[in-house]
């Protein structure tokens, strides 16, 4: 017996068993139910939402032998041939292969022509936004005097490209993304008829992975079940899928919550070592920081039954909200940039980095802070040493003066007040003032206000230290050249003397 793909095997064959669409089903039963039937139907939505398995039903309906009905029999010729494919009434176009306008008009040509075994001649058109204008006008003249035994039933994953001559005729169904919920209650269904034993969580991983498509849910089915010799297990989905164990990702935002940089840089190098896919980390780091928010605005919409609940509890009042907004843009944009970095370790690991880095304004690291402040910060953090910093800024003229010759008496939160000796007012005029300040406000990266005042220089200048430390130099210079033997002896041979001023210390 030839293996037959779950996907296929388990494709709802009447409405009951078609999940996640009931607000499509319940009108379409109604119209069935009453006989008030269009000609043109279209079912919009992403891919794998049940668009075509939804017309192959409908056709049956149409052309069950029981009568038009809103529960086939299953079991007439009509319904057992659609089943299979094979009823000749039923014509199936996939438009994204089919755009030729001869085609599309030989095809409707035989619209004309009365159902061979059935009631209604049903085309089920695929993709039909793929379709030229010409092939769509060809197809309008059909649509605008259908024969009374024809049924268009069109579908598309884009119905912005319709035309609107097209779309003005047709009922029209947006079929909705199948929520996780009913993935996992569906995939709960069939494993036990399939006999393979599961964990819930396993199912989770793949609703997920799923992303709303109950045709995409099945086909990884089959690949886990592949994967796991038959049995379904968390583990080995998880390495199926290349996704990430939620518990790295905890540790991290933990992590990030203590500004730990070294346990950061651990985590990322365990990731790798496992060869575990980045770009999904990034994006299931975006999920777990949107339920931290959950979790920080409305408690209540939190899953009750996650496993790590208590932990993301805990990161929602240990996180500043602002924080994990910025996190979260950070980690989108992250992933965003992943292709463009030297390697997916590397732009995963920098993109935990800014999270650490980058804080909004007033944000504080809790306890342990300080660790890997990294170099960044501590540009910002200004240790209070002016002299040094004095060093360090592209300064001439005026502005550079008033550097040198100004005591810092206090900084607070980016204002910085200078005090200049009276005799050296000059240097506190605005104009200097206003060019230092914008120097310093680049340097560090953040806004400073700068006061310069006038009064008694107690403690060091930049210029002051300058010429402590030429003293000092000279000093030196001076007791190596007088110490130096071979000056010692020219001393005593001439009877001379060495004339201080003339020791120069070397250019450095
Ligand atoms: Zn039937």
């Amino acid at each position: 017996m030839t293996y037959q793909v779950l996907a296929r095997k388990w494709r709802p064959r009447d409405f009951a068993s078609l999940v996640g669409q009931e607000h499509v089903v319940k009108a379409l039963r109604h119209a069935l139910a009453e006989q008030r039937l269009h000609h043109a139907y279209l079912f919009t939505g992403t891919r794998g939402v049940g668009k075509t398995t939804l017309a192959r039903i409908l056709a049956k309906c149409l052309n069950c032998e029981t009568g038009i009905t809103p529960d086939p029999c299953g079991k007439c010729s009509a319904c057992t041939e659609i089943d299979a494919g094979r009823f000749m009434d039923l014509l199936e176009v996939d438009a994204a292969t089919n755009t030729k306008v001869e085609e599309m008009r030989e095809l409707l040509e035989r619209a004309q022509y009365a159902p061979t075994h059935g009631r209604f001649k049903v085309y089920v058109i695929d993709e039909v936004h793929m379709l030229s204008n010409s092939a769509f006008n060809s197809m309008l003249k059909t649509l605008e005097e259908p024969p009374a035994h024809v049924k268009f039933i069109l579908a598309t994953t884009d119905p912005q490209k319709i035309p609107v001559t097209v779309l003005s005729r047709c009922l029209q169904f947006n079929l909705k993304q199948m929520p996780r919920a009913a993935i996992v209650a569906r995939l709960e269904k069939i494993l036990p008829e399939e006999k393979i034993a599961f964990d819930a969580e396993a199912l989770a991983l793949i609703a997920r992975a799923a992303a709303g498509s109950m045709r995409d849910a099945l086909s990884l089915l089959d690949q886990a079940i592949a994967h796991g010799e038959g049995r379904l297990n968390a583990v080995g989905v998880r390495e199926m899928l290349g996704t990430v164990d939620e518990t790295y990702l905890l540790r991290l935002l933990e992590a990030v919550a203590a500004g730990d940089g070294p346990t950061i840089a651990a985590i990322a190098d365990e990731m790798q070592a496992r060869s575990l896919a980045f770009g999904g980390a990034l994006q299931d780091l975006a999920s777990l920081l949107l339920r931290v928010t959950l979790a920080q605005t409305v408690p209540a919409a939190l899953e009750q039954d996650i496993p790590e609940r208590e932990r993301i509890v805990a990161l929602a009042h240990g996180l500043d909200p602002e924080l994990v907004q910025l996190c979260y843009q950070i980690a989108l944009q992250g992933r965003e940039d992943l292709s463009l970095a030297p390697d997916e370790h590397a732009g995963f690991l920098m993109t935990l980095l800014r999270m650490l880095v980058f804080r909004p304004d007033g944000v504080a690291v809790s306890e342990k802070k300080q660790i890997n402040k990294i170099e960044i910060q501590k540009k910002i953090a200004f240790d209070g040493d002016w002299p040094a910093l004095v060093q360090h800024l592209p300064l001439s003229g005026g502005p550079k003066e008033l550097a040198r010759n100004s005591e810092l008496r206090s900084h607070d939160n980016g204002v910085f007040d200078l005090v200049v000796q009276k005799a050296m007012g000059h240097l506190a005029g605005e104009s200097y003032r206003e060019k230092l300040q914008a120097v310093l406000t680049t340097h560090l990266g953040g806004p400073v206000k700068l006061r310069v005042s006038t009064g008694e220089v107690r403690g060091a200048t930049a210029s002051t230290l300058d010429a402590a430390d030429r003293g000092a130099r000279q000093e030196q210079a001076t007791r190596a050249v007088k110490g130096d033997s071979f000056v010692q002896d020219l001393v005593n041979l001439f009877d001379g003397r060495v004339v201080d001023s003339t020791i120069r210390e070397k250019q450095r």
